[in-house]
């Protein structure tokens, strides 16, 4: 079923609040296995209103409103709704008595405040709505019903528009859309977007249900394998032989199989595993990928030490790194990169370091080692292994794309 989305409000379109409404309930839709195809915001504008509740009663089956369903001049999304719909508006008893008794309490909780006339508005309903009681405020939210259409009024306020929606109108989507739609996330690191796209394309093109869909995140590609069908459990059935064969195809690779586990957190749990101890030796990076690695709580366990070493004497008198190295090589190279690594282990007693070293810009790049230049070396069990990046963009992205890399690097 086709589904739109409209926010009303022009603090929306000025920018002063952001539109979470709409990422709630795309979110929600998608749960539902509805298509959303248009997401628009409008001003509190009657013309303009008028004009997008009509365009989007035309394309679509299920239109969602929120906002401007308060007590307000400007509030006119159920009077405009209801002209567009051909529908009256009416007294709802029952809204105007539960209105009534939220009001009481109001005035006992703020006596200073007047109750006025326009709050009774709320209580004026579209002929032959369903009403959803509000119990977070005073607008009730509505649904209309007409030829095969529908308009399901929200108001404005997160705090009153998602308990509605979880409680009242979940349920009433989940009948006329019998189907749902389930989704599950396999994460991979160290290979490039490209390289997976190019992996699966048979996959992509072969595949109608369930369906997979790259995206790229800084050092990761996640893969989303979306499934139709009469409830999870169907869904999980269709999608496990894709998960199966992923796994096939990018083995190790892959680091999670679940939206919510990040890289960080495979990284811990891959240590706790295999019960070693990490220490970082960082100076590009400035703590950055410590800080990911104690996101994760429980991390303690396993991650004992990290050392910001910026300047070539910090990674001296810390590391250890010899003078000659600095001097024949630099700080930003393959040598000074192992060097921080071992002594970094050395120093911190663990099983692992991982030394990270490079140029973020915007100054500091030479010809030979231009900006975006990183080194990192992992030191384990006496042996040290070294990478070499050349990352693009900003001081910001360098940095970014270092502590993903990092936190790969380690996982492998
Ligand atoms: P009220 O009874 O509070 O007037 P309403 O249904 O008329 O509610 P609006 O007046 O449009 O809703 O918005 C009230 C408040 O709700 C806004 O000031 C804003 O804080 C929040 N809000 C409205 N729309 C959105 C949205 N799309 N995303 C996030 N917050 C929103
Ligand atoms: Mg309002």
């Amino acid at each position: 079923m086709i589904t739109e989305l409209i926010s009303v409000g022009t603090e929306i379109l000025l920018g002063n609040i952001v539109n979470t409404n709409s990422a709630y309930l795309s979110e929600k839709c998608a749960e539902l296995g509805l298509s959303v195809y248009y997401q628009t915001v409008v001003g509190d504008n009657e013309t303009r209103m008028r004009e997008t509740i009509q365009t989007a009663l035309d394309r679509s089956d299920i239109v969602i409103l929120t906002g401007g369903l308060g007590p307000t001049e400007d509030d006119l999304t159920k009077e405009v709704t209801a002209e567009v719909m051909g529908m009256k508006l009416v007294e709802d008893r029952h809204s105007r008595k539960l209105m009534e008794a939220y009001l009481e309490q109001y005035k006992k909780n703020n006596p200073q405040r007047k109750i006025t006339a326009n709050n009774y508005k709320q209580a004026m309903v579209p002929k032959g709505a369903i009403v959803l009681d509000n119990h977070n405020g005073t607008a009730p939210g509505l649904v209309l019903e007409k030829k095969g259409k529908t308009a399901i009024l929200l108001p404005g306020p997160p705090g009153e528009m998602r308990p509605m929606f979880e409680e009242s109108v979940f349920p009433y989507l989940r009948k006329k859309q019998p189907e749902i739609i389930y989704s599950q996330m396999v994460k991979i690191c160290s290979i490039g977007e490209s390289q997976v796209a190019e992996e699966i394309e048979d996959l992509i093109e072969s595949q109608t249900n369930p369906t997979i869909a790259p995206y790229a995140k800084t050092g990761e590609v996640h893969l989303r394998i979306t499934a139709k069908g009469k409830n999870e459990k169907e869904c999980k059935k269709l999608i496990k032989p894709v998960v199966k064969e992923l796994k096939a195809r990018f083995g190790r690779n892959i680091f999670a199989t679940e939206e919510s586990k990040s890289l960080e957190e495979a990284v811990v749990d891959m240590l706790k595993e295999q019960e070693m101890t990490l220490s970082l030796a960082e100076s590009c990076t400035g703590g950055a990928i410590a800080a990911r690695i104690v996101n994760v709580s429980g991390a303690s366990e396993v991650f004992l030490q990290g050392m910001v070493t910026y300047s070539n004497k910090a990674k001296r008198r810390c590391l250890d790194v010899s003078k000659s190295t600095l001097k024949k090589h630099g700080a930003v190279s393959e040598e000074c990169a192992a060097e921080m690594a071992k002594g970094g282990r050395k120093a911190s007693k663990t099983d692992i370091c991982l030394s990270v070293t490079g140029i973020a810009g915007p100054g500091g790049g030479t010809k030979e080692k231009p900006v975006g230049t990183v080194f990192m070396g992992c030191s384990y069990k006496g042996c040290t292994q070294v990478r070499e990046f050349h990352f693009q963009g900003n001081r910001a992205r360098v940095r970014e794309q270092t502590v993903a890399h990092g936190l790969a690097f380690l996982r492998d």
